[in-house]
């Protein structure tokens, strides 16, 4: 049955300049759950007239937000104080994962996970699971469960971490192909071969990763890079003979179009070069890069950046909360960013990164209906921000950086309401 959403449409074109905003706009879905229509609320056309509608006033509809970088095992362990990532890794991040190898636990927590996602906004994620293919299983049965555009797979990791959450190269492969064959593709689901980093895998298990990357058909690769000095001082010591850290990942195949790289803070020119040669992305995590100490990454790069919460490390679940970051780290580095670029990147710009722009990201005509609802008066000091607001530029940007979940009034995936009153 088709279905109406009425409310303030704020929708991006081709990049962030190009907005298109009805003060009283509709959305029209079809029984898909495809937006069939889009426009101002006084001219619905007359075959969605008399379709059950949720009014939202004036509240804003935007595309709903993607996640380009977070740990699903992680869920429930964000603000761990440590020193640094690898003291972060290895006191917090390590115990926590290994639970994850038991199904009954995965299950439960995919869902809790899946929830708060949805309450913040986020329609659709680029996921790391821990080693356990259990992890990966449930993180993909539940997404699909809720009709979600999901990227995950199980990580690779085998050295450097403790027992338990190490895999080793013949079953990390056997597992990555099984999951790809039953996963990617099924439904919105898609597979990310997902090496945790160079310091945890070995040559042997990098060259595998690279070679089953090429017999995924279609997969994304993610992984991470060039997040702290400590991290970077320790692939020095176990790649000698590599030039510099992206060399690695290079010299193994990880590095192509389909490639997401997490951090990418302190890379040289030459590895920026190679990146953007590539077509690779790297995305920028602000709120764990501010919590863990690692650096200020600078976006006006010649490079494609998205946008992530990586929590556990981040601080937030929050891409609103993302994006209040990244405008402050980016003014540290000089550099100021319109609430526009901002809101384009967690939506239709992280999208394109995840290759599910055909599917997502966007509220044109023929994508999959995942909305989210923000109320920009949703708290007094909103509110009182919100009545000097004379743009709608001033309105994302008051959101961007006022605004957390309590913004949120409703989530709407392939037009079902997932999050909301
Ligand atoms: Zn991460």
């Amino acid at each position: 049955m088709s279905k109406l959403l009425l409310g303030q449409i704020v929708a991006f074109g081709a990049g962030p300049e190009e907005i298109t905003h009805f003060a009283r706009g509709a959305l029209a879905f079809d029984d898909k759950g495809k937006i069939a229509w889009r426009g101002d609320a006084a001219h619905i056309p007359a075959a969605f007239t008399q379709a059950p509608r949720d009014d939202h006033g004036s509240s804003l509809l935007l595309a709903g937000f993607i996640d380009a970088h977070i740990h699903f095992p992680q869920y429930r362990m964000l603000a761990a104080a440590a020193t640094d990532l690898l003291d972060w890794l290895s006191r917090y991040t390590f115990p926590e994962e290994a639970r994850y190898s038991d199904t009954i636990y995965a299950t439960h927590a995919a869902e809790i996970f899946l929830s708060r996602l949805h309450a913040n906004g986020t329609t659709s994620a680029l996921a790391f699971c821990s080693s356990h293919k259990t992890c990966a299983e449930a993180l993909f049965a539940a997404a699909q469960k809720r009709n979600m555009a999901l990227i995950t797979g199980k990580t690779l990791m085998d050295r450097n971490a403790i027992p338990a959450v190490q895999d080793e190269v013949e079953q990390g492969a056997l597992d990555t192909l099984d999951l790809h064959a039953r996963f990617h593709g099924k439904a919105r689901l898609r597979h990310a071969v997902t090496p945790r980093f160079a310091i945890t895998s070995t040559e042997a298990q990098l060259r595998m990763a690279g070679e089953v990357l090429q017999l995924c058909s279609g997969a994304l690769m993610q992984t991470h890079l060039s997040e702290s000095a400590g991290e970077i001082a320790w692939i020095k010591q176990l790649f000698p003979n590599d030039q510099d850290y992206t060399a690695v990942y290079e010299r193994f195949g990880l590095v192509t179009d389909r490639s997401l790289f997490a951090h990418g803070i302190h890379l040289s020119d030459r590895e920026i070069s190679a990146l953007r040669e590539a077509g690779a992305t790297v995305v920028h995590c602000p709120t764990s890069n501010n919590f863990l100490g690692s650096g200020l990454m600078k976006i006006r790069r010649p490079i494609a950046h998205g946008l992530g919460t990586d929590v556990g490390g981040g601080t937030s679940y929050s891409m609103l909360q993302t994006l209040g970051e990244t405008y402050k780290v980016q003014m540290l580095n000089g550099t100021k960013m319109k609430a526009a670029e901002l809101f384009y990147l967690a939506t239709r710009g992280n999208a394109e990164r995840l290759k599910i722009d055909a599917d997502t990201g966007c509220l044109d005509v023929g994508k999959f209906a995942d909305v989210v609802v923000l109320d920009p008066e949703a708290t007094p000091v909103l509110a009182a921000r919100h009545a000097l607001s004379r743009s709608v530029e001033d309105i994302l940007f008051a959101l961007a950086l006022l605004g957390d979940d309590r913004a949120v009034k409703a989530t709407y995936v392939t037009g079902q309401k997932v999050h909301g009153n």
